[in-house]
């Protein structure tokens, strides 16, 4: 009977807390500084030295030349670990971590982002053709 009181306490009481659960997706948090989201590429700052394809532990990403002087990326977000190092080591910050971590889809080709100068934000995103 003592038990049967202490849970009927235990329950009253968590009717007036607020629930522990969020909101999510219809609150978002705030994003910590430095959080490693979707990377995107900024292609005007590009000089094709591809130490990004060189330095990826998961080949996710692939630089080529389009035009002179001019460079397309394509980075395989379902490959991708977002380790950054391909952001923490380009020279030229063409490379971004966003806050995106939203990446769920129904098919793996919606991961295969193209950047490119035919891209009129430089992060426009289109599945790999
Ligand atoms: S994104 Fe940066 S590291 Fe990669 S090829 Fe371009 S300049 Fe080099
Ligand atoms: S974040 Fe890491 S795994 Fe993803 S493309 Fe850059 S280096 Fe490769």
């Amino acid at each position: 009977m003592k038990k049967t009181g202490k849970m009927v306490s235990e329950v009253l009481k968590s009717f007036m807390k607020k629930p522990a659960t969020e909101l999510y997706p219809f609150v978002k948090n705030p994003k910590p500084a430095g959080f490693r989201g979707r990377i995107i590429f900024h292609y005007e700052k590009c000089i094709g030295c591809k130490l990004c394809m060189r330095d990826c532990p998961s080949k996710a990403i692939t630089i080529t030349k389009v035009a002179d002087k001019k460079f397309e990326a394509r980075i395989n977000l379902d490959d991708c670990i977002f380790c950054a190092q391909c952001v923490d080591n380009c020279a030229k910050n063409a490379l971004e971590s966003t806050s995106d971590y939203e990446l769920a889809g129904l098919s793996r080709d919606s991961l295969k982002t193209v950047f490119n100068n035919e891209s009129v934000d430089n992060v426009a995103l289109r599945p790999e053709e």
